[in-house]
């Protein structure tokens, strides 16, 4: 068989390739998703480094002499240093090509399970997603079929966990609740309004998951370098805006001011970890505001719970909010907690 280089290839930024080997898998009239496991023929082309840098055109191609659709693997071996954590996981890199040289395309093969997805291209997501739902669907329901039956019925979750949007905080990942253990509301930072704020997303849902679900527990969590808290913390009270994220976070002026009021000597990094907390606890106060949480908290149905990741030292410090005592501090101000515990 004899190689001609012909096709074009286009790559993205991506880091300099110290070696290639390219190899002929087999043959085909089309050019087909996946590689064909067991190859009918292999060649190696070496000897030839191959150099491809930011938007790089790359002369490739291949004549077979029996004029059928060719598949080819390049292997790569990249020198590690100054590469990110994003680049480090796309490797290695596998190229494939049709005959007709208009179909090489990158494809990115995940070295370890449960590592983020690449995003270099959309196409790259969502074959990775896809990979992983069928793993998903091999691996936990069809091998759980029967209460996967039994959640397509109802769902009846004790938990209700409202948590920030931020995707590294996810509380099913974090927290390990299995399909139909948590309904869950993620907002930006975590925030419940209080009842005279009216009607929005999240206490559309928490009147759902409170009256119809009827959970026993409700569970607002946190976690550090909170961007909505850091946003609510930088902002300027009194301006007015038209921005969406502004006008949402200022449901936590309350925990920003007790924040400046007990924690100003402390650095402004500092104050925003204090805030990140304190407006846990607001927003657990501010349940305690729609009527329909307040009787079943009061009647003994439903109890609230404050929770705070820290992903910088991955702990989690979890808190129960004492209800009897919070009726007895209401002259008083401020809330009462119980049952704290850290873990680490
Ligand atoms: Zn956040």
């Amino acid at each position: 068989m004899k190689v001609v280089l012909r096709s074009v290839l286009l790559l993205p930024k991506q880091p300099f390739l110290r070696s290639a080997t390219v190899s002929v898998l087999g043959s085909s009239p089309v050019c087909k998703p996946e590689f064909p496991r067991s190859a009918a023929s292999t060649s190696t082309v070496s000897g030839s480094k191959v150099k491809v840098s930011e938007i790089e055109q790359t002369q490739l191609g291949f004549l077979n002499s029996s004029k059928t659709d060719i598949f080819l693997r390049l292997q790569t071996s990249v020198q590690p240093s100054g590469l990110s954590p994003r680049d480090k996981i796309n490797l290695p890199l596998r190229l494939k090509a049709s005959r007709d040289g208009v179909g090489l395309v990158q494809e990115t093969i995940q070295t370890k399970e449960n590592t983020p997805m690449s995003i270099n291209k959309p196409d790259d997501s969502f074959r990775e997603m896809r990979n992983r739902f069928l793993r998903f669907k091999k691996e936990k329901y069809l091998v759980n079929l029967e209460c996967y039956k039994e959640l397509a019925q109802a769902q009846a979750p004790k938990f209700l966990v409202i948590s920030c949007a931020d995707s590294r905080v996810c509380p099913s990942y974090i927290l390990g609740f299995q399909p139909g253990e948590a309904f869950i509301i993620r907002n930006v930072a975590n925030f419940v309004p209080p009842f005279e704020n009216g009607p929005c997303e999240t206490n559309a849902a928490l009147e759902f998951s409170v009256n119809d679900l009827q959970v026993e527990n409700i569970l607002v969590t946190g976690h550090s370098c909170c961007g909505g808290i850091r946003a609510l913390m930088s902002m300027d009270d009194e301006e007015k805006s038209s921005s969406f994220i502004k006008n949402w976070i200022k449901v936590g002026k309350a925990a920003k001011s007790t924040t400046k009021a007990t924690a100003s000597n402390l650095s402004f990094d500092q104050q925003c970890k204090h805030c990140e907390k304190e407006s846990i606890n607001n927003s657990l106060m501010n349940l305690l505001t729609y009527p329909w949480v307040k009787e079943r908290v009061a009647k003994g149905l439903l109890s609230l719970h404050g929770g705070y990741y820290d992903f910088v030292d991955c702990t989690y410090e979890k808190w129960t909010l004492d209800y009897l005592k919070n009726i007895q501090k209401q002259e008083t101000g401020g809330y009462a907690i119980k049952n704290r515990e850290f873990w680490s």
